[in-house]
């Protein structure tokens, strides 16, 4: 697996499918799940209703993942994970580590082989971004997968340079 390093919009991904930083309601929130909404179109709010009608009834939980069209996106799917709200006195890595894990195992299950994923939980929930990084790299390195390139899409520059700094700590991967 590759795993490459953009700056940029994931809504605009020419990937099959792009991570959303999505909320346990599944119902849309701000940040990257507002972004994916609003260029998406009422098509993935539409199954985010009828997940929580059928599958998820009290929301999604955090560190999990599901798979919901991607209307207008150039993305053939979203999949929406739930990351951890950022505790400075509970270690909550593995949720993070998960939500990484989890979406590439629904990746797997649709056949999608490019997958890029936004800084989950390093906006709104608050994770310091030099840590989310490592987590996020080292859980996406573990994981066992037949998607072929992993794609991070940072928005800003900090989050950029955070996951250059672990990506090149954590060494090559081809
Ligand atoms: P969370 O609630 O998991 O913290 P947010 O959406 O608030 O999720 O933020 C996650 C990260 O996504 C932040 O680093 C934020 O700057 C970034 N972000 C916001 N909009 C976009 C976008 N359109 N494309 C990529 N990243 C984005």
């Amino acid at each position: 697996m590759r795993i490459t390093l953009v700056q940029g919009d994931i809504t605009e991904q020419d990937v099959d499918a792009v991570v959303n930083a999505a909320n346990s309601s599944l119902l849309g929130g701000g940040g990257v799940d507002g972004a994916i909404h609003r260029r998406g179109g009422p098509t993935i709010l539409a199954d985010c209703r009828r997940l929580r009608a059928t599958r998820f009834p009290k929301g999604l939980p955090t560190g999990q993942a599901v798979a919901t069209t991607a209307g207008e996106l150039p993305a053939l799917w979203v999949i929406h994970t739930v990351g951890p709200v950022y505790s400075p006195s509970e270690d909550r890595s593995e949720l993070l580590a998960s939500c990484h894990r989890e979406s590439l195992r629904v990746a797997d299950e649709l056949g999608a082989r490019t997958v890029a994923f936004p800084a989950v939980s390093t906006g709104a929930y608050g994770w310091p971004v030099k840590d989310a990084a490592r987590i996020a790299v080292r859980a996406v390195r573990k994981t066992d997968t037949r998607v072929a390139e992993v794609r991070f899409v940072l928005f800003d520059e900090r989050a950029f340079t955070a996951y250059g700094e672990a990506l090149r700590a954590a060494g090559p991967t081809d």
